[in-house]
């Protein structure tokens, strides 16, 4: 079973996809707790690019195949093969984050994401969540500041806004896979919501 937990930054989502990953476990399942942009050896060095240095370091075109060059790296070396010993996957992002960063919020990329994805990638998480949670709220809690490790510091709420519509409204392109899991309340209370839906 292939698990991706999406969301705008400051929606908790790593947090969740921690918990949840420790009751799976608790549960008997072997668990492989992973994420986006990274999760293997290669794609972690990926990341490196992707996060470091100048906003401007890449084109939109050249960030989408860095992100399809990570989560391919990730796909082969750390997903595929804990699918294949039958253990759970819990990834903090996947393949959503990208429709909604590089195919509607940073650029307008949408149709080559969906190329992309169809030749090199080809494969979508069996149930996704998306930790709903106003920007606003994410702001106001801190939760959504920026580390100041990473060139993506376009944290602001008109920014954040448009993230969470995507998200959402992706939802809605996906209704068997996606699951709106409403992300404003402590952590364990948010946790108990998604063990309720499991
Ligand atoms: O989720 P995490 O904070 O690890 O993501 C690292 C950075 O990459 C964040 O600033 C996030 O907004 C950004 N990102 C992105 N496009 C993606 C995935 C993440 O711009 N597809």
């Amino acid at each position: 079973m292939f698990i991706s937990l999406e969301g705008i930054d400051g929606s908790g989502k790593s947090t969740q996809a921690r918990l949840l990953a420790e009751n799976l476990r608790a549960r008997g399942h072997a668990v492989v707790l992973t994420r986006e942009p990274g999760g293997s050896e290669g794609a972690e060095a990926i990341r490196r690019l992707l996060v470091e240095g100048d906003p401007d370091r890449w084109s939109p075109e050249t960030e989408l195949l860095l992100f399809n060059a990570a989560r391919r790296d990730h796909l082969e070396r750390l997903i595929e093969p804990a699918l294949a010993r039958g253990d759970w996957v819990v990834s903090d992002r996947f393949a959503d984050s990208t429709r909604v960063y590089q195919g509607a919020t940073r650029g307008d990329l949408r149709a080559l994401v969906d190329s992309l994805h169809r030749l090199v990638i080809g494969r979508e998480p069996d149930l996704t969540l998306v930790i709903d949670m106003d920007p606003e709220v994410a702001l106001k809690r801190g939760l959504a500041r920026s580390s100041g490790e990473d060139r993506f510091e376009d944290f602001g709420l008109p920014f954040q806004q448009k993230l969470r519509a995507g998200f959402l409204a992706l939802a809605q392109d996906f209704p068997d896979r996606i699951r709106i899991i409403d992300g404003m309340a402590d952590s364990e209370t948010v946790a108990a919501r998604i063990e309720a839906l499991l």
